[in-house]
Formats: C-alpha cells, structure tokens, sequence
C-alpha cells in the first residue's frame, strides 16, 4: 500500500478534514450502544490538535435522505462522546459545505465535528461540485474511515481528488497493513462467517469470497436467503428473494461449502418480548420469522469452527440484541473465541456481539469495519484507498 500517511504531513497551523468512520449502532432512544468506532477514531484527532491543527471531523451516520437534516440521523449523541473521549468540547456544526463562514470560529488546537456528511446532496454519488467545496474547507484531507473505504463517495472520494495533501489517518493505515499481513498467507482451513441484516450488500460478495475460503458459514438475513434457496421456504424471515438465485448459483458451484440451517429459533413477531420457539427448519411456517440459528445448526459450525485456522467474521447470525435471540451468535462468538485459529471479526454490530458476550480479548484482530473487510478479503481494492494511492503517486 502506498499512500502518504498522516504521520507524515506537517499539519501546525494548518485546517485538517478528517473523514472518520464514526457509524455507531444506537439503541431506540439514539443512545450509543458501542461506542469502538469512535474511541478508534480519536487518535487522529488527538494527534492532530497535539500538532497545531484547526481539525474538523465528519461521518457517515445511519442512511438519511439526502438534501434534508434529520434528528435520528444526527451526530448529535456522537459529537458528545467524542468531547468525553478528548476532554475537550466538541461544537457541531450544521450547515458546513457552504462557504464555511463557520471556520472562523475554529482555530489551530480547536475541533469541530461537521454534522453527518450524508444529509449532503450528492455524497452518494461522489459528486464532483459537492467534493470541490468540501476540499476548498481544507489544506489536508485525511481518510482514517476504513469502515467506509469501500465506497467511493464525496467524502471518501472525490475529496481527496481536489484537496492540496491528501493523506491516510492511522487507524485507516493500521488497518491496512494488519489485515493485509493476516490474509496474505491464511492459515487453513480459512473460515469465513457472514451474517447481519445488510443482505443485498453482502450477497454480491459471497461468490468470490465462496471461492477463496474453506468454509462459508451464513447467518442473518444471509442464512435465510440461503434457506430459501435450499428449502423454498422462510416464512415472514428477513431475506433478499432477488437474490436466492445467487445464494443457489454458491451453492452450485461449491458443493458442501455452505452449511445450510437445520434449525432455527422462531417468533411471529419481530420483537424483544416475542415468544421464541425452536424449530426444524423444514417445520418453518408461512407466518414465522427465524430470529436466530438453533442449536444444533450452531454445534455443526461450532465444530467447524474449532478445526479452523483462520476465522474471519462480519455480521450476527441472529438478533442478539434480543435476549430471546442472541444464544446463536452468544455461542459462535465463544466458540471462536475457544477456537486456536486466528480470528478477525469486523462490523458495527458485530463489534456489539463480540463486545456484549464478552470475548473481545480472545478474538486475534478485531476490525472496525463491516462491508469494507468483507471487501477487503474478496481481493478488491478499495475505491478510497485506491484514491490515495492515486494522489501519492502523482
Ligand atoms: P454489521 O454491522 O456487523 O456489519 P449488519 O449491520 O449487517 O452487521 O447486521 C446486524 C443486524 O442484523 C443486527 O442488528 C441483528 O439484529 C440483525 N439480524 C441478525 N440476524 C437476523 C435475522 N435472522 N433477522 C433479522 N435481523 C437479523
Ligand atoms: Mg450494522
């Protein structure tokens, strides 16, 4: 990987841009639920003000539309977080692109957290014009958003394209250069567990990661789709249906790769009070939603899991997040937290699973990202790390 990294930019007196990945899973009420993304975040920061620099900082938060604030969607209760984490006060600033009269305020040694950068028309789409406007806020940009680095947007993209240094922050580079060191030679057999509720997204990753893995473990949203690929039917489950051609296609192409389900806990209501009941999964019916894998589809990955040699995860198997429906994913994460494989696992929730059942020190690298990791291990290059390659070597 060559890019320039933060380390070596002089930045005294200078406006820094951080993109940071600061994308936290929130409970109802918008409180912070794990808060790693921006603990990770803060050493960038703190470097930067330690050297002198008006640093501004923004994320991704949630998936607003476009072109309209929203309070859900505020970096609000992140913005407060931060200012615990750094000690100092942390003002966020609303309208930010235009003109960015606000500067003014913000002197060298001073942060500002720019309010989430998608309730910007024309960060999705890596627009040009939004990106020149961004860059003219700045004299470095610095991406230290892996978690995001997989999608070419205004903020991970375009910005850097128009920007006079352009520049990888250090949890961005340590990721980098950790996970690329773990992959480049995996111990076998290499076990991948994919699982979470982002179906559509991870779907299209699975036939190439399908191809450089051993073992495909599925759970979530993935596992459904898979079931329904495999038995025709998941009640009222969470599933991508255009998919389950795809999910058939891996399962094709790769006999025996892919354990299917052979149990789920079920409920009728997507709910935390709901009535869990355990059942095969050819008794699923039509009104049921599997919430969780049942336990003996877990003992058969459990057992997968022990031989393996290297683990990499993204994404719960079941919703955890309920007490009813966490034993699944409760159980995978001791059993690779048992396993004497090296295990990376990456993703906001899945940082929340680990967190929660309380194995974090015994999983080997744990990744902030979810969908760039995935990415990541597919073989692609990422289109934000490819960026600043482009403007280190011009
Ligand atoms: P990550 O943030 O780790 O990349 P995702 O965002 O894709 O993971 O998915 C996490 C969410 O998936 C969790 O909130 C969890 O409740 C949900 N989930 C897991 N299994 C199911 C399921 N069977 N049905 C509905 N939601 C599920
Ligand atoms: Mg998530």
């Amino acid at each position: 990987m060559n890019v320039l990294r933060l380390s070596d930019v002089d930045v005294r007196g200078k406006r820094v841009f951080i993109r940071a990945d600061l994308n936290v899973p929130q409970g109802d009420n918008g409180a912070i639920t794990d808060d790693t993304r921006i603990r990770a975040s803060v050493p960038a920061i703190r470097d930067c003000l330690a050297r002198g620099a008006a640093v501004m900082v923004t994320s991704h938060l949630g998936r607003p539309k476009e072109g309209e604030w929203n309070a859900a969607d505020s970096l609000a209760p992140v913005a407060q977080r931060l200012s615990e984490l750094l000690g100092v006060p942390v003002p966020l600033v609303k309208d930010w692109v235009d003109g960015g009269a606000w500067q003014g305020a913000l002197k060298p040694g001073q942060l500002a957290l720019l309010e989430n950068c998608r309730f910007n028309k024309g960060e999705k789409k890596d627009d040009d014009a939004l990106a020149r406007k961004m860059a003219k806020l700045c004299d470095v940009y610095c991406n230290d958003a892996f978690g995001t680095a997989h999608r070419a947007e205004a903020t991970t993209h375009g910005i850097a394209k128009f920007t006079p240094v352009a520049c990888a922050g250090p949890l961005m580079a340590g990721e980098l250069d950790a996970l690329g060191k773990a992959l480049a030679h995996p111990a076998r057999p290499l076990v991948a567990i994919v699982g979470g509720a982002k179906v559509s997204t991870k779907l299209t990753v699975l036939k190439t990661l399908a191809a450089k893995v051993d073992v495909l473990i599925v759970g979530g949203g993935i596992a459904n789709t898979f079931v329904l690929a495999a038995h025709g039917r998941i009640g009222k489950s969470l599933a991508e249906p255009d998919l389950v051609g795809e999910a058939q296609a891996i399962l094709d192409a790769f006999p025996g790769k892919v354990p299917i389900p052979v149990d789920a806990v079920c409920a009728k209501e997507f709910s935390a009070t709901a009535v869990p009941t355990l059942k095969a999964i050819e008794n699923i019916e039509p009104d049921d939603l599997i919430l969780d894998l049942g336990p003996s589809s877990v003992a058969v990955l459990a057992t997968i899991i022990a031989k393996a040699g290297t683990i990499v995860w993204n994404g719960p198997i079941g919703v955890f997040e309920f007490g009813a429906f966490a034993g699944g994913t409760k159980a995978l994460a001791e059993a690779v937290a048992a396993s004497a494989a090296f295990s990376i696992a990456g993703g906001g929730d899945t940082i929340a699973a680990i967190n929660k059942f309380g194995v974090a020190d015994r999983i080997s690298y744990i990744s902030t990202a979810g969908g760039a990791f995935l990415e990541f291990l597919e073989g692609k290059t990422l289109p934000a790390v490819a960026m600043l390659e482009s403007r280190a070597s011009a």
